[in-house]
C-alpha cells in the first residue's frame, strides 16, 4: 500500500463489486471483525458472501452518487474498487480521491495499459495480468520449468 494505513476501531472499508475478489476481501475483513460495507448493482452477487458475513450490503450502482452517500463514503477509511469494469473502477477511485479526499484506495484494473493513469497518485493499483505475468516469469527463472515444448 502506498500510504501507511493505521487500523483503528474507526476503520470503515467500502468494497465496490461483490465478485469473487470483492466477496473474498469482504469475508476476510468480516472474519477479522472489521467494519465493512460491500456494494453491488446485482443483489444475486451477495450470495458469494459467507453466511457468517457480519458487514453491511448495499444494492445499487456505485457510479450513482446517491448510492455512495447511502454507503456513507465520507466516513470510509479505505475504498476498494473491484467491479468488473476498468472504467468504473478508475472513475470511482478518482472520485474517492479527488472529491472525497480519501487517502487509502485500492483499484483493480484488468487492462495493464491503463495502470499508467495512476502514476504519481497515492492510489494502489492491482493488475491480475501483471501479477500473473510476474509469477510465470519467476517460475521460469527459477528453472522449475524443465522443458519448453515449441
Ligand atoms: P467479478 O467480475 O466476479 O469480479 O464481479 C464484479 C462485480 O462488480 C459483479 O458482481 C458486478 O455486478 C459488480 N459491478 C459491476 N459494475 C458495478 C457498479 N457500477 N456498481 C456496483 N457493482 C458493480
Amino acid at each position: 500500500m502506498k500510504g501507511v494505513l493505521n487500523r483503528t476501531r474507526n476503520d470503515y472499508t467500502i468494497i465496490i463489486g461483490c465478485g469473487r475478489l470483492g466477496a473474498s476481501i469482504a469475508n476476510t475483513l468480516s472474519d477479522q471483525e472489521k467494519n465493512v460495507l460491500i456494494i453491488d448493482s446485482n443483489k444475486d452477487s451477495f450470495r458469494k458472501l459467507n453466511p457468517s458475513f457480519g458487514g453491511l450490503i448495499l444494492t445499487g450502482d456505485a457510479t450513482d452518487l446517491g448510492v455512495l452517500k447511502e454507503a456513507q463514503i465520507e466516513k470510509a477509511t479505505l475504498i476498494i474498487a473491484v467491479t468488473n469494469n476498468d472504467n468504473t473502477n478508475i472513475m470511482l477511485s478518482q472520485l474517492a480521491s479527488e472529491v472525497y479526499k480519501k487517502q487509502h484506495i485500492i483499484v483493480r484494473l484488468y487492462d495493464p495499459e491503463r495502470k499508467d493513469v495512476f502514476n504519481g497518485s497515492s492510489i494502489d493499483v492491482i493488475c491480475p495480468f501483471i501479477m500473473s505475468l510476474n509469477e510465470v516469469t519467476e517460475i521460469i527463472d527459477m528453472g522449475t520449468v524443465e522443458e519448453v515444448i515449441v
